[in-house]
């Protein structure tokens, strides 16, 4: 019975979440469990009110002190980021404000003051958003400390070195924490790829799985193989495996060498043109990744995390740190950062209900409506081109009509002079672009072209609109293709334009990272493409095998097609010549 029971334990089980930082590793599990936070009951007499409010502030000092302590070894800009927003959150006058009158007017003792006001936080929370998962685990880290230090118990979290540390969730500062402790990698049982804890764990390079509902059957001390490319997870590996997860660890040191070693040849056709490969990001820790494949700059900074994460976006200071950091990491090459595209199927929290959120309230109509949330923004991006002449340019989503332009530009224009008010002059004019991504402006382009300094093609946008097919709709998702004739054509269109108005073109929609689209775009005459960096080695690799004269016979057959079949057979061809 024993016997069986201890064989059971030591099964092979397959257990699987989502990728939440690549890389795959083997190695001892180490379980943490958070401590429960035990409070104080009953209330507090009179007398007492003044020693339980000194508590908590000492807890409050004690909890920045640590805080500040973690951000002086600290050099990734999303780290830091993260800890200064714990730093602002306990900084908080209505926080502290509200503790203290549990305190004096209810008669709670510190910690159990501590934990209502943050219980109500977390309440509001749940309610306004079930997405809010991090915002979660960030204040109850926070109320955790807090509590804990007003009660001067500190529970050590330990983790033994080199192993697979397993939690339900970890706070950034836990990542932070462990990862002293040379951790192989992390398992959490929540969260998903965007989860503070993914991106502390990306930007520390640590392989991660998260949201792993059955995380529980690991046990301390259990053998665990991880893919964090796929999130994967295999608990007490039998040998065949363990053999088949080394390998795969071997391949992706050399694969991970190969590709360094071949992202440093040149941007150049086989003919000798010269093409020019971008990264599209929205994440500082990204940066890692965007000088491994030796991206020439950011074709497009998407800029909305900055509000989704922080939910600070308002706040001036935060966003320059954040571009300030893209623009530093990727010296000397440009970057583009466009402005804030709330709405379709990103979230925002001042948008309503609407029954086509696509063809609604997004992109450059939320700005327009939100004038200080964009005046912000711009002010931010100013400052920052200031410190970085020549290397950035911004970019507007959502446009659909000139006037928008013409408005977005007049703001820009009041940005700068409040900023002079304030003391703060900016000489940089940063190149001003509209993405193509609504069909009205593809029609109009040479208009566009007329009245901005570049033209960014999203045909991750521009197909839904021009097939009328909802981009996130699994029940039509057979009829979304970028590569459609339709698309094709509207894309000669713009690069007509474009040429005639001698303005730059890119393209920066998911179309640039298929390797044959991007030799077809090359052939119509878009030498700049963006994609994300996993894709770019490959688009590269085809682009460096093929002439230039190849890929315009390529365009000139895609164009001459009607239907998706034709396309599909021409790529079929093109893949199979290699
Ligand atoms: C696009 O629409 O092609 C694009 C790049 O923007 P997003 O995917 O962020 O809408
Ligand atoms: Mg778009």
């Amino acid at each position: 019975m024993e016997k069986n029971m201890k064989d059971r334990m030591n099964n092979e089980i397959s257990l699987s979440g989502s990728p939440g930082s690549p890389g795959i590793t083997i190695g001892k599990a180490s379980l943490y469990r958070r401590e429960d936070m035990a409070v104080s009951s009953g209330e507090i007499k009179d007398g007492e009110v003044g020693d339980q409010i000194g508590k908590f502030d000492k807890a409050r000092k004690r909890s920045l002190t640590g805080l500040q302590e973690l951000l002086e070894d600290q050099e990734d800009e999303t780290v830091i980021e993260l800890i200064n927003t714990q730093i602002e959150m306990i900084n908080d006058p209505d926080l502290c404000k509200r503790v203290e009158t549990e305190i004096r007017e209810h008669h709670q003792p510190a910690d159990s003051a501590i934990h209502t006001v943050f219980g109500e936080y977390l309440d509001i929370l749940k309610q306004n958003q079930d997405d809010l998962l991090d915002r979660s685990i960030d204040i109850t880290d926070i109320r955790d400390r807090l509590i804990q230090f007003v009660n001067y118990h500190l529970p050590q979290a330990e983790v033994e070195q080199n192993t697979i540390l397993v939690a339900k969730e970890l706070s950034p500062r836990e990542v932070i924490e462990f990862s002293e402790a040379n951790i192989k990698g992390i398992i959490m049982g929540r969260g998903g790829q965007t989860s503070h804890a993914a991106i502390i764990a990306r930007s520390m390079n640590i392989p991660a799985a998260v949201g792993l509902k059955n995380a529980d059957l690991i046990s301390d001390g259990n053998e665990v193989a991880l893919d964090g490319n796929t999130g994967k997870v295999i608990v007490n590996p039998r040998q065949s495996t363990r053999q088949k997860y080394e390998k795969l660890i071997e391949q992706q040191l050399k694969q991970q060498a190969e590709i360094e070693a071949f992202c440093a040849e040149p941007n150049e056709t086989s003919d000798g043109h010269s093409f020019t490969l971008r990264a599209n990001i929205e994440f500082a820790e990204e940066l890692d990744s965007v000088q491994k494949c030796r991206a020439e700059g950011i074709g497009l900074l998407r800029t909305e995390s900055i509000y989704l994460q922080r939910e600070h976006f308002g706040n001036l200071r935060m966003q320059e740190t954040f571009y300030k950091a893209i623009l530093e990491g990727t010296k000397p090459h440009p970057v583009t950062i466009r402005l804030f595209d709330a709405g379709g199927d990103k979230f925002f929290e001042m948008s309503q209900k609407e029954q086509n959120p696509f063809l609604g309230w997004r992109g450059v109509r939320m700005l327009l409506d939100e004038k200080e949330l964009l005046k912000n923004q711009l002010k931010a991006i100013l400052k920052t081109a200031n410190c970085f002449p020549g290397r950035l340019r911004i970019l507007v989503p959502m446009i659909s009509t000139l006037e928008e332009v013409l408005e977005v530009k007049e703001l820009m224009a009041d940005a700068r002079n409040e900023l002079k008010e304030d003391g703060i002059t900016v000489d940089e004019q940063p190149p001003f672009g509209v993405m193509v991504e609504v069909p009205s402006v593809a029609l109009q382009a040479k208009t566009f072209a007329e009245h901005t300094d570049f033209l960014s093609i999203g045909t991750n946008d521009l197909t839904q609109y021009v097939l009328a097919v909802d981009r996130g709709n699994e029940l039509i998702s057979d009829l979304y293709d970028q590569r459609h004739p339709a698309v094709w054509k509207l894309l000669k269109q713009v690069t007509d334009a474009a040429r005639g108005k001698n303005v730059p073109l890119s393209v920066c929609g998911e179309l640039a990272s298929d390797p044959v689209s991007a030799c077809c775009l090359m052939g119509m005459g878009i030498s700049e493409l963006s994609m994300g960096t996993s894709a770019l080695p490959a688009v590269k690799r085809m682009l460096r095998v093929h002439s230039l004269k190849e890929m315009q016979q390529l365009s000139r057959k895609v164009l001459e097609s009607e239907i998706m079949d034709d396309i599909n057979r021409i790529f079929r061809e093109w893949t199979q010549k290699n």
